[in-house]
This record gives C-alpha cells, sequence and structure tokens, in this order.
C-alpha cells in the first residue's frame, strides 16, 4: 500500500477522532528523519484489527509513523515543535470547534504540529478576542496597586486569589479574568499579559 492508500483506508477503518487521535499520539524520535517511538498499547491494539483489515497494511513503527503522522486537514507531514499555546487563551466551545475543524494540529505542547493548522490557529484567536480573551475588566491600576502593596486588606485579597503579592513590581495592575472554566476570578497583569501563577 502507498503511504496515501495507508492513510485513507485507516481514516475509513477507525473514524477521524480516533485517526486524529493516533496521529497525534505518535512520538518521532528526536534529530532522526523517519524514527518513531513505539507504538502505545491502544494504538498496537487498533493497528492489530486494521491489518487483520487490511492484511498489506505496514506494521512496524517508522512506516506507519511516516504513514499517518500527517495533517488530514492539509495534506502534509507533521513537523518538530509545538503547536501555538499562548498562556492567557480563554477556553471555550467555539475554540474547540474551530480547532477540530480549522486546525487540528496546530494546538497545544505537543512535540510536534502542522503549520498551516498552527497559522491557522492564530489567525483564529486574533479574529476572536471576544472568545479567547481571558482578561474581562481592570480592576486596579498600577497607580493604585503601588499604593496598596503593603496594603494588609490587598495582600489578603491577593492570597485569597493566588496572587503572588511578593512578585508584584512597579506598572503591575489587578484585572478580572475569566478562563473559560469556572467563575470569573482576579489575576496579577504585567504589559497586558496575566502573570502565571508559580506553585
Ligand atoms: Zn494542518
Amino acid at each position: 500500500m502507498t503511504p496515501d492508500e495507508v492513510r485513507s483506508a485507516f481514516l475509513g477503518f477507525c473514524g477521524l477522532t480516533q485517526c486524529r487521535k493516533f496521529a497525534r499520539s505518535l512520538v518521532k524520535l528526536p534529530d532522526a528523519e523517519t524514527k518513531f517511538d513505539r507504538l502505545r498499547y491502544w494504538q498496537e491494539a487498533l493497528w492489530a484489527k486494521f491489518l487483520a483489515a487490511f492484511p498489506d497494511a505496514p506494521d512496524d513503527v517508522d512506516t506507519i509513523g511516516s504513514c499517518l503522522h500527517w495533517c488530514d486537514l492539509h495534506h502534509q507531514s507533521l513537523l518538530t515543535g509545538a503547536g501555538h499555546q499562548p498562556i492567557d487563551l480563554r477556553h471555550s466551545e467555539s475554540f474547540d470547534m474551530a480547532r477540530e475543524h480549522e486546525f487540528p494540529f496546530g494546538f497545544g505542547w505537543l512535540g510536534h504540529h502542522c503549520p498551516e493548522c498552527r497559522t491557522s490557529c492564530i489567525d483564529w484567536i486574533a479574529l476572536h478576542p471576544t472568545e479567547c480573551r481571558m482578561l474581562q475588566h481592570r480592576v486596579h491600576d498600577a497607580e493604585w496597586v503601588a499604593r496598596h502593596r503593603a496594603n494588609q486588606e490587598f495582600l489578603n485579597t491577593c492570597r485569597d486569589a493566588y496572587i503572588p503579592a511578593d512578585e508584584i513590581r512597579d506598572g503591575d495592575e489587578i484585572w478580572m479574568i475569566n478562563t473559560g472554566r469556572g467563575t470569573d476570578s482576579l489575576a496579577l497583569v504585567r504589559d497586558g499579559t496575566i502573570v502565571p501563577i508559580v506553585d
């Protein structure tokens, strides 16, 4: 079977969702053009069923990997390097839908991505600020924060909101944010970017 035949047969065999999960979970070894790590247990079980239906399909992980490490939307191999994942991306159903349909291999910390998916993901986020923006409104401006940095009531608020009070610098602001998971919360914002909580 040619790689194209393997891809389309496998897609028809297990469906789009499972096929993408299979592709995303294939781990390419670094510094090797066509070397893949082993199949995971669920991949091996699925591939065995596929082989029973398509005995001519490849059965070694490197050939399987080079056929299926592939973006089914843009018809190209996945490249090494993480997808796009800004830390202040708000979770939303519309983003999940867009990811599924427009950039299935462009988002996330995975070690590989499709460059066209990645670009689509960046464009989609830029075009949908309401869905994607965690920042809701400013609660305290930099001047207010500077004046209240040592205020016990403010420090208590910081503690309750998991804001690292020791990390506050000149110019920092306090914003109400919505992560898309649960209710609004307060966050420390520096130069328009949320300062991540460090455990
Ligand atoms: Zn793609």
